[in-house]
């Protein structure tokens, strides 16, 4: 079966914004490929963090992963950290990675411009985003946009370590181009970030969520209860997309433009969809942050059954570079 990695950075709760961008796809593709989701945390450390708050950070995670609907029967949900080949294959990429094409990186270079003093780990993150993809020959990535020159980068370095030491033995893994939304905060102005406190919490009160969405962006067009709008550019109505029924998002489209209705009772509806969307989710949060222990089985169970993948990698991959056994005469 074909396999599909992808990993998020141990920033505890989901936001909405996660899950419509990456989560709620995630959920769909478990039952469609074999599937493997990592709490990043080995990436989360190549920006300033706090150590004390980490371990807190990445079992929030996965709670919020598991509460959202990945199913540890259907999938592999794993912290980066506890499959320790991740680092080894890391280095090993690294003798083949061109240092040209790290320096080219948008991402690598919008970060380091705001940071006096550049760690390499910034410099190698994508290296280590390859190792994680190619340590279990997954072929498929399901990426945002932000992410796809990492991507390309990803492929060059699997195509250089193949001409060096095993032609076809990495697959070059390709974009896994699958809708997902791109959700604007509530102020309407930059993309959702917990950093930006423009955020809604995927398992907040229903009371919390209307007190967030009533002051929320609309379409500034809409100065009174009068003037028409332009749904397409209102993220309100983004946010309908992701929750409520296509019926009520055809209906609140022509209300907008015929001014049928306020931004207020707009969001009504909206928050009675998200609210209704989010009450599973939040009821299966809570019986698992009741249960710690069993999260953490879940999690040692996961890392076991990847370890068993990455381990066999690390072994043809250590073979094929011509590294002496251990016990090897
Ligand atoms: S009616 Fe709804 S979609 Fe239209 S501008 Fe107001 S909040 Fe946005």
């Amino acid at each position: 079966m074909t396999r599909v990695f992808s990993g998020i950075q141990p920033s505890g709760e989901l936001h909405i914004g996660n899950y419509l961008g990456a989560v709620q796809n995630w959920v769909r593709l478990q039952t469609q490929y074999e599937c493997l989701f990592c709490v990043v945390d080995l990436h989360a450390i190549t920006q300033p963090y706090e150590p004390a708050s980490l371990p807190q950070l990445t079992l929030d995670m996965a709670v919020s992963l598991y509460a959202a609907g990945l199913d540890p029967e259907q999938c592999i949900v794993f912290v980066q950290s506890h499959v320790v080949e991740h680092s080894e294959l890391n280095w090993l990429l690294t003798t083949v990675t061109p240092l040209g094409e790290l320096e080219r990186q948008t991402q690598f270079k919008d970060k380091a411009q705001r940071q006096e003093s550049v760690a390499m780990g910034l410099l190698a993150y994508p290296v280590l985003q390859a190792a994680d993809v190619l340590l279990y020959k997954a072929s498929l990535v399901p990426v945002g946009e932000d992410q796809v020159q990492h991507l390309e980068l990803m492929r060059e370095i699997a195509r250089r370590w193949n001409a060096r030491f095993g032609q076809g033995y990495f697959p070059e893994p390709q974009p896994l181009l699958t809708p997902t939304k791109r959700v604007l905060g509530l102020d309407g102005r930059a993309k959702m970030s917990k950093s930006l406190g423009n955020t809604i919490g995927l398992f907040e009160s229903p009371e919390s969520i209307w007190e967030k969405l009533k002051p929320a962006a609309t379409d500034p067009a809409r100065v009174t209860r009068k003037d028409p709008g332009t749904p397409e550019i209102c993220n309100i109505f983004t946010l309908h997309h992701g929750f409520s029924p296509p019926q009520t998002v055809a209906d609140v489209a022509q209300k907008c433009r015929t001014a049928g209705w306020g931004c207020l009772d707009c969001k009504r509806v909206l928050a009675d969809n998200m609210i209704a969307t989010l009450k599973p989710m939040r009821e299966r949060a809570e019986a698992l942050r009741r249960d710690p222990k069993g999260v953490a089985q879940r999690l040692r169970s996961g890392a076991e059954k990847a370890r068993a993948l990455a381990r066999r990698t690390i072994a043809e991959v250590r073979d094929r570079m011509g590294f002496l056994k251990p016990g090897e005469a």
